[in-house]
């Protein structure tokens, strides 16, 4: 039988960045996607300021930065927000469809290891109290000390397992077409609300654009597919033209609904990513949100693996989940403020006249961008999977395989993932212990035994 540390389900964004963050610091992983290489959808339009700076972080942000368009403006429900003055080195979003966020990320996990194994679906899960298995359609039996589903939103493993996937029903139906444009409107993106529902014409890149309608009712035919006729039909009764659309890359349906892994973790098996969360994509904040899941993920798993913990795992739902929990309702404020009607309309006017206050708009800035989560120390350079112990002298015996002593003039405790977790003060060797566990025994303590 096939075993390795990690058997990671799904290599979406999420599913290849854990890879990604686990092989950096040591960690076999497999990953495993039931897709055909090189088949993925443009979906997301971008990654924000706290993607970047874990990219940048890993010294992985180039061929992103390369590819992708900065800009300086972000939307909450439609409304404007200005991202220049975050407190950030990337204060704006990279607009940059998600299959090529999902290229780059494949390329860069071949860089440091096997590739993704294409056309493998996975159909069942168990585990014992020392390994979990996965079986494949074709009847494989893999087996790994820890299994991660990030395989989406319909989640396989998370069905299995029978973890409740809870929240509110779709309320929207929305509807999107990437195309070419014999006659764009001007500017990088234009919206208007009208009595049915609202439409948007976005720039992806030059020569595409991505139009979307939204109608506020529930969908009944979610899973059928979407042709082009009917696409233009529904966006022509908004919009009054098409804008000369023509030549679709991709079209879809999605809707709103909202829901939540009532927990990220089974025994040696974890949720990541849209396997744990779903949401509308307003703000364009799942993407980002499952590779911030993958990020906190990868350093934990490589400590547990390596004994040092067996309580740090437990700290990955402890903090994401709260994080997925405050992305869930800031959409579902984004969904009540689109919806149509002279009610909303006021209250859009409100939020809009508030949002000319720049702590309000920095505020919602930072949420979207995902920047209120934790303090974060940037500048300091990291080791993959290790800790940083700044401006405090040397690390203290027993955590020195885990933690570089580093320079600084601030005291600070830096997690692998960039959060501080002590700054100066008491508390350091608590800090120590909860995020990189036991202290090793030292060598005279060993001499003695
Ligand atoms: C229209 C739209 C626009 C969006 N815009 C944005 C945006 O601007 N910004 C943003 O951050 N997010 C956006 N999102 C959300 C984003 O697309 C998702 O949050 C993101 O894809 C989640 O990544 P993931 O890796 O967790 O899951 P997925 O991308 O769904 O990947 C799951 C992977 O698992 C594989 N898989 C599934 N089941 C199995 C199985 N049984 N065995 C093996 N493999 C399996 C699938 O083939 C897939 O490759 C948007 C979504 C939509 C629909």
């Amino acid at each position: 039988m096939n075993t390795t540390q990690v058997l990671v389900v799904g290599g979406g964004p999420t599913g290849l960045w854990l890879a990604c963050e686990l092989r950096r610091c040591g960690v076999d992983a497999i990953v495993l996607d039931r897709r055909s290489a090189g088949v993925g959808e443009s979906r997301a339009g971008g990654l924000h300021a706290r993607s970047l700076e874990i990219l940048r972080s890993r010294g992985v942000d180039g061929p992103f930065l390369a590819e992708g368009r900065r800009v300086p403006a972000a939307h909450f429900a439609g409304l404007w927000l200005d991202m220049s003055r975050l407190s950030t080195e990337f204060p704006y979003v990279l607009g940059l469809v998600q299959s090529r966020i999902e290229a780059l990320l494949a390329e860069h996990l071949r860089e440091l290891g096997p590739d993704v194994r294409w056309n493998t679906e996975v159909t069942g899960v168990s585990q014992t109290a020392d390994h979990a298995e996965v079986t494949t359609a074709d009847g494989e039996r893999l087996r790994a000390d820890y299994v991660v589903a990030g395989d989406g939103g319909r989640s396989t493993v998370r069905r299995l397992l029978g973890i409740a996937f809870e929240g509110t029903d779709a309320t929207v139906s929305s509807m999107l077409a990437d195309v070419v444009l014999a006659d764009p409107p001007a500017g990088p993106i234009f919206q208007q609300r009208t009595p049915l529902g609202d439409f948007s014409v976005l720039q992806l890149q030059p020569g595409c654009h991505r139009l979307m309608t939204n109608h506020y009712e529930p969908a009944t035919d979610r899973g059928a597919p979407l042709d082009l006729g009917e696409f233009r039909e529904a966006f022509v009764a908004m919009a009054g033209t098409d804008f000369g659309l023509h030549s679709p890359q991709w079209t879809s349906r999605y809707h709103d609904a909202a829901r939540l892994a009532a927990r990220y973790r089974d025994g040696r098996v974890l949720l990541a990513g849209d396997a744990a969360h779903i949401h509308w994509p307003a703000g364009g904040q799942g993407l980002n949100t499952g590779l911030q899941d993958a990020t906190d993920l990868g350093w934990k798993l490589a400590l547990t693996l390596r004994g040092h913990s067996t309580t740090l795992l437990d700290t990955y739902e402890a903090e994401r989940r709260p994080v997925a929990e405050r992305v869930l309702a800031n959409t579902r404020a984004q969904t009540a403020l689109c919806r149509p009607g002279p009610h909303v309309d006021a209250l859009r006017a409100t939020t809009a006249d508030l949002l000319t206050i720049p702590a309000v708009n920095d505020r919602l800035a930072a949420m979207v961008a995902g920047l209120d989560q934790g303090e974060r120390a940037p500048d300091v350079p990291l080791t993959d999977g290790r800790g940083a112990l700044v401006g405090a002298g040397d690390v203290p015996d027993g955590w020195a395989d885990r933690v570089d002593a580093l320079p600084g003039e601030r005291a600070l405790l830096v997690r692998p993932d960039g959060y501080v977790a002590w700054s100066g003060g008491p508390g350091r060797t608590d800090a120590l212990a909860t995020w990189f566990g036991q202290p090793a025994p030292s060598r005279s303590a060993l001499s003695r035994a």
